[in-house]
């Protein structure tokens, strides 16, 4: 190699390191086409029997098996709509009632009748099975906490419930009616989801407790997100600093995808939770 190439070919691998560094990359040769399903679901079983501390993370594609609807991407909602005009906080303070009839409506009715799905039952079993301690979720479905999980960090606030925006007291949203649009409270002041729309400020107690937990954990669960929007996005890599494994499961890689990932496992939430499931069971 000539000499100005290869201190050119230095130089980027250092640059390479101080974006990625090298501890980041899997420790054993991987070619997702090799490597068959079977074999990732039992490696998967064997690392969540050896850690203690398991955290998930969350996206939208773990709740489309319930029929929700993703934001994002191919068939989501911002394909129909432009989210900075019915999902943005500005839209909302101009005219509530639009937004309301445009977005809130709708998703209160898929929400209100929306269940827990395997993906979001698996967690719950590995909590129950005493290895995950903490769900950070993308998703403000409240789908988790109804699936059975104690300790679940909403990124993005909550829809389960609306909130006054005159006197701050909530009501849950199934109860709320909406004959009148927008719902008031009693005070007669605007009800709006207690989520976080665009324009506002991730709850600083939840960017918080989700570093904490996804640097205290040793294996992070990356579920059904391609953690491609931040803050979310940097919980894999403070878990992968901290030491822990990060695996994978989505129905197509990521930019996670062993660079910050150990390994994908390709395929929906529920039916990979299942199968994961089935095998740590029979392992302890
Ligand atoms: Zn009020």
């Amino acid at each position: 190699m000539r000499p100005l190439a290869f201190f050119f070919k230095k130089k980027y691998e250092a640059l390479l390191n101080r974006i990625i560094p090298t501890s980041y990359y899997p420790t054993r040769p991987f070619n997702l086409n090799e490597v068959s399903m079977d074999d990732l679901i039992k490696q998967a079983a064997d690392d969540l029997a050896a850690a203690r501390n398991v955290v998930a993370l969350t996206g939208a594609g773990i709740s489309t098996e319930s029929g929700i609807p993703p934001f994002r991407g191919k068939g989501g909602l911002w394909e129909k709509f432009d989210p900075m005009e019915i999902a943005h906080i500005d839209a909302f303070m101009r005219d509530p009632a639009r937004v309301w009839n445009l977005l809130v409506k709708d998703l209160k009715e898929t929400l209100d009748t929306a269940s827990p799905n395997d993906g979001h039952k698996g967690l719950a079993k590995l909590e129950e099975m005493g290895k995950l301690t903490t769900v950070i979720t993308q998703n403000i479905d409240g789908l988790h906490q109804a699936a059975g999980n104690t300790d679940v960090i909403e990124f993005h606030g909550s829809f389960a419930w609306q909130r006054c925006m005159d006197c701050s007291q909530k009501y849950e949203t199934s109860k709320v009616d909406i004959s009148e649009i927008p719902p008031r409270c009693s005070c007669g002041g605007i009800l709006r989801p207690d989520a976080v729309f665009f324009g506002e400020m991730i709850p600083q107690d939840a960017m918080w407790r989700s570093r904490q937990a996804a640097s205290d954990c040793d294996l992070m669960l990356v579920v059904g997100t391609s953690a491609v929007v931040q803050p979310a996005a940097l919980m894999p890599v403070y878990a992968k600093e901290s030491g822990a494994k990060v695996v994978e499961i989505n129905p197509e890689k990521t930019p996670l995808t062993l660079e910050i990932s150990d390994y994908l496992i390709m395929g929906k939430a529920g039916e990979v939770m299942n199968r994961i499931i089935l095998a740590l069971e029979s392992k302890i």
